[in-house]
């Protein structure tokens, strides 16, 4: 019994962005004999910090050392190239572990609902950041940069690092890890103007304050804001007066530095506020986004747009609809659709009479959606464990097989996983090609190049 610490703990945790590898942490470090199986999807670990984070951003990469000493425990097996449903079911994980914990982010681009939204031309902020960054899911993908306007939909912090990579002289990206064909095809990109809109107003952008600043510094670019959209409402002023929130005081301040500022460079980042989609329209594909300008209502710090009956116009080739990830679902488990995440209690799943599932929990973004820095993972999966600790007098008693009796099942069934071992071998790889092109590393993009370092067959 895990609790009585005669058996080791055998836990599964489903993902390996930054919420898997600190829930590792906090079982490995919880001073009881654990065991921790980690299922990750591709052959490559490390989730959104590899595919999310912008290339041009390689400090944010550096939890990866954390997570590279984690994955180095005795205690700790990587299980990669395995599919929970598709390859494997989660009766089985829960039959092979103690517990098992969901860490599997926001697989998805939440939607605007709206005509023109799948026109041609018109794509999810997941797709171009996935392309950049090399992801095996969107190598494929395509963008027209033939176009010369671009307008972005939402505010956040993925909004503005779709802007940097449109808008950065293509020399400032060359060594970075950023995926070769988008190398390429950002070579040949026509992009002048990328807009980055809001439905709200400058006090409620996202976007965190060095982000922000960022985009002022880009070489032959300029920010530009209409003076007009800073003046804020009398709302908008209470926030902006909270002494509370230096991030806003700083995003006021920039924002203002870019409406003094000269917009003569030859790329332009253009931020609107006080604008809702209603419609991508176009015939055959994207020619323009029509908003409704909005006005906001509601007590401050809550405040929502919205819109009044005047439209907005703005003629385009391309959109970037970066309005937020949602999860997906896992078959047989509780799903919240409304915010696309799993329904917890303290990070134990709940069924939908509210009693929590026995061995089951969740952390991260399908936990409490797709907000928060890298590090805000930490606390959240170190909570979820503490209530997995907690729950051992009641957990199952049995001895469990964990990563051997899985792994075993998975050969049985003809599927090649791929080891953490395996993974060093195309991280390895992947360093050394891109040395020889000035860059930290030159990213795999086909899961089957990345099985055949591994020695294995395609499946
Ligand atoms: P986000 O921060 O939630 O921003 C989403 C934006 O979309 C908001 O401006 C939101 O406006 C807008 N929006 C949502 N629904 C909309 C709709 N129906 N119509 C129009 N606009 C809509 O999401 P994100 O940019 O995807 O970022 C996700 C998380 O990753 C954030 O916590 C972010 O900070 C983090 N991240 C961090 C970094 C970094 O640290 N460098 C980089 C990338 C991402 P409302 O506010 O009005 O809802």
């Amino acid at each position: 019994m895990p609790g009585s610490t005669e058996l080791p703990l055998k836990v599964a945790i489903i993902g390996s962005g930054p919420s898997g590898f600190y829930a590792a942490e906090a079982l490995l470090r919880s001073g009881r004999i654990v065991e921790v199986t980690m299922i990750e999807r591709l052959p490559v670990p490390y989730g959104l910090v590899r595919s999310g984070v912008a290339p041009d951003h390689p400090k944010l990469k550096q939890p990866i050392l954390v997570y590279d000493r984690i994955a180095r425990s005795a205690a700790f097996f990587f299980l990669g190239n395995v599919h929970v449903d598709r390859d494997i079911g989660m009766g089985e994980l829960m039959d092979t572990h103690h517990a098992v914990v969901l860490a599997c982010g926001a697989g998805t681009d939440r939607r605007l609902g709206i005509p023109g939204e799948k026109l041609p031309g018109s794509h999810p902020a997941s797709e171009f950041v996935g392309w950049y960054n090399g992801h095996p899911d969107y190598h494929a993908c395509t963008f027209d940069l033939a176009q010369e306007v671009a307008v972005i939909i939402g505010q956040g912090n993925v909004a503005l690092d779709i802007a940097r990579i449109l808008v950065k002289p293509v020399d400032h990206l060359r060594h970075t890890d950023i995926a070769a064909h988008a190398l390429d095809a950002l070579a040949k990109s026509r992009i002048r103007e990328v807009h980055i809109v809001g439905r709200r107003g400058p006090a409620q952008a996202k976007f965190t304050s060095q982000e922000l600043s960022e985009i002022g510094e880009i070489a032959q670019c300029s920010a530009v804001v209409h003076p007009g959209d800073l003046d804020l409402s009398e709302t908008c002023r209470i926030e902006a007066a909270d002494k509370m929130s230096r991030n806003l005081a700083k995003n006021l301040e920039t924002f203002r530095r870019f409406a003094s500022g000269s917009s003569d460079a030859h790329r332009r980042c253009y931020f609107h506020f006080f604008r809702n989609p209603r419609q991508i329209s176009g015939h055959r594909r994207v020619e323009g986004v029509r908003f409704a300008r909005t006005r906001l209502t509601g007590e401050p710090f809550r405040q929502a747009a919205v819109d009044t009956e005047e439209f907005i116009d703005m003629p385009c080739g391309l959109v970037f609809r970066s309005i937020g990830y949602h999860g997906v679902p896992i078959a047989g488990l509780p799903f919240d659709d409304a915010r696309g995440t799993i329904p917890h209690r303290d990070g134990r799943l709940i069924d939908p009479s509210g009693n929590a599932i026995r061995g089951l929990y969740a952390t991260g973004w399908i936990k409490r959606g797709a907000t928060g820095i890298i590090g805000t993972n930490r606390a959240d999966s170190v909570a979820t464990v503490a209530s997995l600790l907690s729950d051992l007098p009641g957990l199952d008693t049995m001895p469990k097989s964990g990563s051997a009796g899985l792994a075993a099942m998975l050969a049985a069934r003809g599927k090649r996983h791929v080891t953490y071992e395996e993974w060093l071998r195309i991280d390895e790889t992947e360093v050394r090609t891109g040395r020889a092109k000035g860059k930290p590393r030159e990213k795999m993009t086909r899961v089957q190049e990345m099985l055949a370092v591994c020695g294995a067959a395609c499946d």
